[in-house]
């Protein structure tokens, strides 16, 4: 079993080359005759896995050889020089993640319908996209090669799921043998040699909470700053996640949780000087209580895990509302708005499927519909209550329950296509618009498969993706 699975991931990392997608043009790329399918195998005699070797082997280097291998089988070399911060106009092929082999009591691939698209049920654990985007591993199916080259070209922070220093219960979390779930080595390592950690706990009740908490947030605060801090989320289940082991979070689990950690992030601010270990924003969500202030989260380290995410947008949204005057046109004589000036007029992030002239059928009157998930509609109601009293806009936040997961689920990141279209009937006004992430970023499809166009087709007003650039764009 542990075989089977790590085998694609090795054989994936050892790959030959990496293929250039697009050449810039007037670049050095295109004046040293590259082109798209083009496999670029070796940099000054070194191996290429992947572009983020191309990066590590070219850095900083001005005499440069290039192996390609062409679509046609031939080999070439390629000889130049270069001035040291000239860019190479290459864009290469994406990583294909490599997989993990354990069996997370939680996982969410566990938590899919059976129909989800495929994607959804990659198990990823690569150091690669930890480096780049921050995704988490467990180190348990990280091998010796991956170690040496986290370390060698210096792929740090990386960002570890831990969920538990106690090895049992962290072997029990993770599905797999205390050897395997065994990353001490692994971890000292890595500290050892100047990588820094950002550390993750899904939060289990009844098997990594309480007691267990407090050992592994006091165990990895004891190695701050190398690592630099924990994040504990929340396990979220679906509908689907049906493992008796697993406890549902309740209120009043996350009242608890919140009482015991804030004891120990005062510990660490008064030790460490720092907050170290942060609760997901959910678990303040779910507790009824205010998410903490914005010193709180110092730089907003696990943002992305959503983890101070709901500061950062109240934060940013009361600063915008401070500084952006309305425009003296906004709501313009006897009460009508002047089409040129209202803020509404230009609507930013005009998805791919949503015509200018439907974004501009949604300028102008400031009367719409905001969907989005049931858990962020009352922090974005609150603020968007805000916005309309100072321009003069109708702006309607609708929260949309996730039908499509069920269970736990109600982030706005997760609502899909059809849970959109489910409340097309409730929507007000002339436009509506839907969280931008609840789209691929490279695909205009929905985590159920929908495409986005198949959406607004069904919709008889302009469905927008927007963020928060959606306020600051149109208040500027
Ligand atoms: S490591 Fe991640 S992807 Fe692998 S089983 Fe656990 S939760 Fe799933």
């Amino acid at each position: 079993m542990y075989e089977f699975a790590v085998t694609p991931a090795i054989t994936q990392l050892r790959r030959p080359g990496v293929i250039i997608t697009e050449v810039t043009a007037d670049s050095l790329g295109e004046e040293l005759e590259l082109e798209p399918h083009d496999r670029i195998v070796r940099v000054n005699g070194r191996p290429v896995r992947d572009y983020l070797d191309f990066r590590f082997q070219t850095a900083g280097e001005t005499e440069l050889t290039f192996q390609v291998k062409k679509p046609d089988g031939e080999t070439i070399e390629i000889e130049f020089d270069r001035d040291e911060s000239e860019d190479f106009g290459l864009m290469f092929e994406q990583i294909v993640p490599r997989q993990c082999a354990n069996e997370c009591l939680f996982c969410f691939c566990k938590g899919n319908p059976d129909d989800a698209r495929p994607s959804l049920f990659v198990r990823d654990e690569d150091i690669r996209l930890s480096f780049l985007y921050g995704n988490y591993t467990t180190l348990s199916s990280v091998t010796d090669d991956e170690m040496n080259r986290i370390i060698e070209q210096r792929l740090s922070p990386q960002y570890v799921s831990v969920h538990a220093t106690d090895l049992k219960t962290r072997a029990y979390l993770l599905g797999v043998d205390e050897k395997r779930a065994d990353i001490f080595d692994k971890f000292q390592r890595l500290l050892d040699n100047g990588i820094e950690i950002h550390a993750q706990v899904v939060l289990c009740p009844e098997i990594n909470d309480g007691a267990q908490l407090e050992k592994t947030l006091r165990d990895l605060a004891a190695n701050y700053p190398k690592v630099v801090s924990a994040a504990i989320v929340p396990v979220a289940l679906t509908r689907y996640n049906t493992d008796e082991r697993l406890t549902r979070v309740t209120p009043e689990f996350c009242h608890r949780t919140i009482k015991e950690v804030e004891k120990l992030q005062k510990e660490f601010r008064k030790t460490l000087g720092v907050t170290f270990a942060f609760l997901g924003d959910e678990i303040y969500i779910k507790a009824g209580v205010e998410v903490p202030s914005r010193r709180h989260y110092g730089n907003y380290p696990q943002i992305e895990d959503g983890v101070g995410m709901v500061r950062s947008f109240v934060t940013k949204f009361e600063k915008l509302l401070a500084k952006a005057e309305p425009p003296a046109s906004a709501s313009g004589r006897n009460g009508r708005h002047d089409e040129r000036t209202h803020p509404f007029a230009v609507l930013p992030n005009a998805p791919s499927g949503a015509t200018s002239e439907s974004s501009a059928a949604a300028g102008g009157t400031g009367f719409g519909t905001m969907l989005t998930g049931e858990m962020f509609a009352p922090i974005l109601r609150e603020q968007v209550d805000k916005f309309n009293l100072k321009y003069g806009t109708r702006l309607h936040v609708l929260a949309v329950p996730n039908t499509y997961f069920g269970g736990d689920v109600s982030v706005a990141g997760l609502l899909t296509g059809q849970d959109l279209l489910a409340v097309r009937d409730q929507i007000v006004g002339d436009f509506v618009t839907i969280p931008k992430i609840t789209i691929k970023s490279d695909e205009p499809i929905f985590l159920d498969g929908m495409r986005f166009e198949e959406l607004q087709s069904k919709f008889a007003v302009p469905v927008i993706p927007v963020d928060i650039d959606f306020f600051s764009e149109i208040s500027s």
